[in-house]
């Protein structure tokens, strides 16, 4: 051992660094075959394409996918990886709140497996696609290391795009999410620090173009209120609107132009009923209160009567409260009630009508 090493520094530097160069290039060649080897299964198992320059490229039943090395030296390269999800028809349309919930959750729990230097990742609802960069310190294998981004960002823009999909009813559960610096993975760093932050602005920007109306206009078939326009908070300085019930805030049902009427009529078997002006919600089976324009009283006894007014009465949503006094009740005559009944009414309502006779 010793004969070796004074063999060696007797033949002197140039031959050290040689040796050393030897070393390094018979590292870098197996990296690249290993690199290469890596891209080809990959590029098999998902039916994609590889270029003599080895990016990736083309696409599959579920996406269309780039995968390069956008300019290398050395030491660094900027690394690109970008997803575009194929549209097929999805179930998030008629997700719950749960399985929103559930959803934001695996979202914002994915781990981007860490990447040294800068990385930066954007996702987008209309694009229906995710873009991951890396500027990196490369040593070797640097596509492979990419390679395994692959599944964890497909998994990232399902959920986004589920989210997302879903529209502003997700909006509540965002909005914390955005907000809250301290949250896990707001930390300086992750590329998933303004996933939510995107999201809440890809469905806001999305929800702009549906309503052209005013908020008003459109009303939740569930909730029977009113929509209108909501703000999101995501910094001190920015707010981000959008329109939706105003009490589930989802907006991908609903009934446009409608007058509604609160109906108390006993002989009518149904909840409500829909015509093209109007619909009617008949009081008597739903015992809450809604939006209503208009009361029709059609059947019922002066206790239900009473009691849909002191409902109304004690209402303290500001939208309806104010409209109370402007609002005309109809009493058809067939129906027998009270002095006492007729009094509350007429301190209810603006405007109390007894068959076609006015009884204010
Ligand atoms: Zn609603």
């Amino acid at each position: 051992m010793e004969i070796i090493l004074v063999i060696f520094a007797a033949l002197g530097l140039p031959l050290w660094i040689g040796f050393i160069f030897y070393i390094i290039s018979l590292q870098r060649k197996k990296a690249r075959q290993l690199e290469t080897q890596a891209l080809k299964s990959f590029v098999a198992k998902h039916q994609f394409k590889l270029s003599e320059d080895n990016q990736i490229y083309g696409s599959n039943d579920d996406y269309r996918v780039t995968i390069q090395v956008l300019s290398r030296n050395d030491s660094t390269s900027w690394l690109h990886l970008a997803l575009v999800a194929n549209s097929k028809e999805r179930q998030s349309k008629s997700l719950r709140l749960q399985d929103i919930e559930k959803q934001i959750a695996t979202l914002l729990s994915k781990r981007i497996p860490a990447i040294h230097g800068t990385s930066e990742i954007k996702l987008s609802l209309s694009e229906r696609s995710v873009s991951y960069k890396c500027f990196e310190y490369v040593n070797h294998l640097e596509l492979e290391r990419l390679l395994r981004l692959y599944r964890p960002l497909t998994e990232l823009l399902e959920a986004y795009l589920a989210v997302g999909e879903s529209g502003s009813v997700a909006m509540p559960i965002l909005e914390p999410i955005a907000q809250d610096e301290t949250y896990v993975l707001h930390k300086l760093g992750s590329p998933l620090r303004n996933v939510a932050t995107q999201l809440v602005m890809d469905i806001a920007r999305q929800n702009r173009t549906q309503f052209n109306d005013p908020s008003f206009a459109y009303i939740c078939p569930t909730c029977l209120l009113r929509f209108q326009i909501h703000r999101v908070k995501i910094s001190s300085l920015n707010q981000i609107p959008y329109c939706g019930c105003r009490g589930c805030h989802q907006s991908q049902t609903f009934l446009h132009n409608k007058q509604v009427e609160a109906v108390l009529n006993a002989g009518m078997t149904d909840e409500w009923s829909e015509n093209q002006r109007d619909i009617q919600v008949n009081w008597l089976a739903r015992r809450s209160l809604f939006d209503f324009d208009a009361v029709q009283i059609i059947q019922a006894t002066d206790e239900d009567v009473e009691r849909f007014a002191v409902q109304v009465g004690n209402d303290t949503d500001a939208y309806r409260a104010e409209r109370y006094g402007q609002m005309k009740c109809t009493v058809s005559s067939k129906v027998q009630l009270s002095e006492n009944t007729l009094r509350i009414l007429r301190k209810t309502f603006g405007e109390v009508v007894v068959g076609e006779k006015s009884a204010s």
